[in-house]
């Protein structure tokens, strides 16, 4: 496939960085994923301005406007095959002449993006559901930021993966956090609950996307902490993210989720989500 490296439009086999680059030595960057459906990218002024809050939080001067990201990001597009895709972008705080744990003096930023083709959830995981395990999330206290240091959240999706399940959800004393790559929403008695941003989680562009949807169709909704033991009593278990939509989970820690069948709720959410798209492509 064909990526953008430091403002060259090369394939991805071909393309090169310094081993001395601080993303490479200390997870020193931020990223973006963004979905783009039909060649059109989703939520695109919305993953900008993501990105730019992420730079502005590491200290990081943003190396491009928003029509200049906007432009690169068509083209990485156009370059590629797939009508569906998933357009990766990154930058890092380059490289520096020696390891050093402070920022260069001289700071020249890595700016890299590539294309993968978009795969959303097969089939059988909408219909059946898929099963998730929990553990305590030991993650540092900028969870807000989309930094490229995710150790924490490899190791966390690793302990899914090892229990045949596909995410981890994470509770920080005692409190509902997020997912490994995802946010949660849980239903009781007919009300969608989320936790609310803060720096415990990643403001989800698809979270805003569903809390928006709740509000236009009129659906009961509460933004609020919400305890483990909630959790674990839920009649809905949904995650959210970019590349997985809205899915639902039916079983966590080896216990059914409500019925153990994906809810009704979450099957209404998942068809606004999909109106939601198509209207905005055709815009
Ligand atoms: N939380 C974490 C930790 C994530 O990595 C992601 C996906 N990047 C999300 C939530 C979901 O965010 P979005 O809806 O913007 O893809």
């Amino acid at each position: 496939s064909l990526c953008y490296l430091n403002g060259r439009y090369q394939p991805l086999d071909e393309a090169r960085v310094s081993p001395m680059d601080r993303g490479f030595l200390f997870g020193d960057g931020a990223y973006e994923v963004i979905p783009v459906y039909s060649r059109h990218p989703f939520r695109l002024e919305e993953h900008v301005a993501r990105l730019e809050s992420t730079l502005a939080s590491i200290r990081l001067p943003n190396p491009h406007r928003p029509d200049e990201w906007a432009a690169i990001i068509r083209e990485v597009i156009d370059r590629n095959v797939w009508e569906d895709q998933s357009v990766y972008l990154q930058v890092s705080r380059g490289a520096d002449d020696k390891r050093n744990h402070a920022f260069p003096k001289v700071v020249r930023p890595t700016v890299f993006l590539m294309s993968e083709q978009l795969i959303t959830p097969p089939d059988y995981q909408r219909e059946e559901g898929v099963a998730c395990v929990s553990a305590a999330d030991f993650r540092w206290l900028r969870c807000d930021l989309k930094t490229v240091a995710l150790l924490a959240n490899c190791l966390l999706r690793q302990h899914a993966i090892d229990q045949g399940c596909v995410e981890t959800v994470l509770f920080r004393d005692g409190f509902l956090t997020e997912g490994s790559s995802s946010n949660i929403f849980m239903v009781k008695d007919g009300v969608v609950l989320t936790p609310p941003k803060s720096h415990l989680m990643l403001p989800g562009i698809t979270y805003d996307v569903v809390l928006e949807l709740a509000v236009s169709h009129g659906l009961k909704h509460e933004v609020r902490e919400i305890l483990e033991d909630e959790v674990r009593h839920a009649d809905e278990l949904w995650m959210t993210s970019s590349t997985k939509e809205v899915l639902p989970i039916t079983r966590l820690d080896d216990k059914a989720v409500g019925n153990g069948r994906p809810g009704p709720l979450g099957q209404q959410m998942y068809a606004w989500y999909q109106d939601f798209k198509n209207t905005v492509m055709r815009s």
